[in-house]
């Protein structure tokens, strides 16, 4: 007899997506690529934090036992508590047609029941509803009647600690509605599709939406070195145009194409095999004076806002490093990290003030980042406003100077730091780095200064020295740019892409 395979909310949305995907999923559960990253795992956990915060909402919640290595040992206690006449009941566990489902929350209105989905999000999303439907499907399978389903998130508006609700609620039935006719075929054509071999599906948009396919090495051969979808903000159209004209790569485009300038110098190196450098560049870097400083700041953004006036995901500048280069040529460093749990912006005000006093130019790469944190500071500690609005006033993206101006064959379309400086400094990558992205970055830094306590001294101590060097490379590299940019360099000879 053909095994039968079980489903699950996650499985039923991973099979929407592809059943390519499900199904390796299902056969595979132990495959590499479904070992979750530092990063990934730090959103897991970010997601359960606020799924127990949510239960907090229902106060007179009962709730189940559940054990996600014998989930349905959750079943029979959930029967019991509608039994007992309990008027909510948290992790509610069905399994019916094969899907096992646990409900956040299921509440008694009426004669009927309201399934509550929590998501640690600010908004309902077009991926929230398929998930939300397939349990509607399953609750009313078990018996219980008149189903309303809300999506309960996080309240943008919400400001620490008690300005606005924290979670707002929205009722998606109708949403939920049109899609409930097909649950029942799709669970089906899943469950078929499992019992047989490995399905084949085209690779398309859906690998990467609505979430990345951990599976894409396996179905999706790299793209050729220099392919013209590295062409940096090129938008579909011109791509078609490409394609149709029979080119795959950037050397190929012909020099009649009509390009933007940026693509121009992106294939003006490619084809030169070199750094490829504008003659506006000069006059660009004429405008910065001295002292040169250069702002990285690293923040957090708690889904759920600890400090007075932060809003869910609002991120909050903890972290800085300053590099000033001033006239003679010498650089000096400024740092600060926070020690939490307090508030950390009246530190890293008071800090800053100091580090940036005298600089007549501030740099930042992706400055749009670094003026809104001297904003929000500016904003939390008065004391300081002038002289950080000063600061943000001054403040010039390096980024965009690049963009405008450079262009290495192996930025591969992006000016992200962690592009140009393995390209232009190699000596200065981030590989030799504990940590070595934003992201996990801020993870990490939520984590030492909202939960200190879970961590032991010493591992407290080793992250504060990984993440002070992390953000002190990214001033550090800002410095090395910006001398590079600024001569020209024997290896690196200034060439126009004109
Ligand atoms: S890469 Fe695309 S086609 Fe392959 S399993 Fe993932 S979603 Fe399906």
């Amino acid at each position: 007899m053909a095994r039968t395979y079980r489903l699950s909310k996650s499985r039923f949305t991973a099979g929407l997506q592809c059943h390519r995907q499900l199904w390796w999923k299902v056969h595979e559960p132990r495959a590499p690529e479904l070992r979750p990253d530092a990063a990934l795992q730090a959103v897991f956990d970010m997601g359960n934090r606020v799924g127990e915060r949510a239960r907090q909402e229902f106060p007179n919640g009962v709730l189940i036992d559940f054990d996600y290595r014998r989930p349905l040992a959750s079943v029979k206690p959930t029967r019991q508590a509608i039994d007992a006449g309990a008027p909510v009941i948290l992790e509610a566990s069905f399994f019916e047609d094969d899907i096992f489902v646990a409900v956040d929350a299921l509440s008694k209105e009426g004669d009927g029941w309201v399934v509550t989905e929590v998501k640690a999000t600010t908004r309902v999303k077009p991926q929230h509803i398929p998930d939300a439907a397939v349990q509607a499907h399953v609750v009313e399978k078990a018996g219980l009647p008149g189903v309303r389903v809300e999506l309960m998130h996080l309240n943008r508006e919400h400001r620490h600690p008690n300005h606005g609700p924290l979670f707002v609620r929205a009722d998606i039935s109708a949403e939920v509605a049109a899609l409930r006719s097909d649950i029942a075929g799709e669970a089906s054509a899943q469950m078929q599709m499992l019992a047989g071999e490995l399905p084949y599906v085209e690779p398309g948009a859906h690998c990467t939406s609505p979430y990345e396919c951990p599976f894409r090495d396996r179905c999706v051969a790299p793209a050729p070195d220099h392919h013209i979808d590295e062409l940096n903000g090129i938008r579909a159209n011109k791509l078609d145009e490409l394609r149709e004209a029979g080119i795959e790569t950037v050397d190929q485009i012909p020099s009649d194409f009509p390009l933007e300038p940026l693509w121009a110098r992106h294939r003006a190196a490619v084809l030169r095999k070199q750094l490829i450098v504008e003659p506006g560049l000069r006059d660009a870097l004429a405008a910065y004076r001295y002292p040169i400083a250069m702002l990285d700041f690293e923040t957090v953004g708690p889904a759920l806002p600890v400090w007075n006036g932060c809003s869910p995901f609002g991120a909050v500048p903890v972290q800085f490093s300053v590099h000033t280069i001033h006239e003679d040529g010498e650089v000096s460093h400024r740092a600060y990290l926070a020690d939490g749990p307090g508030d950390p912006r009246p530190g890293v005000a008071e800090a800053l003030v100091e580090a940036l006093d005298g600089a007549e130019t501030v740099l930042a790469w992706h400055a749009s980042v670094e003026k809104r944190c001297l904003s929000q500071l500016a904003t939390a500690c008065p004391e300081h406003a002038p002289a950080l609005l000063e600061a943000r006033d001054k403040t010039d993206d390096l980024r965009v100077v690049f963009k405008n101006n450079l262009y290495h064959p192996d930025f591969r379309g992006s000016f992200s730091i962690k592009n140009v400086v393995p390209a232009l400094l190699p000596e200065m990558a981030y590989d030799d780095l504990d940590v070595s992205d934003g992201q996990l970055a801020s993870s990490l830094l939520e984590g030492l200064l909202c939960r200190p306590e879970d961590l032991s001294e010493g591992q407290g101590e080793a992250l504060r020295t990984q993440l002070a060097a992390y953000c002190e490379h990214d001033t550090a590299v800002m410095v090395e740019l910006l001398k590079l940019a600024t001569r020209s360099a024997p290896t690196s000879p200034v060439i126009s892409s004109t």
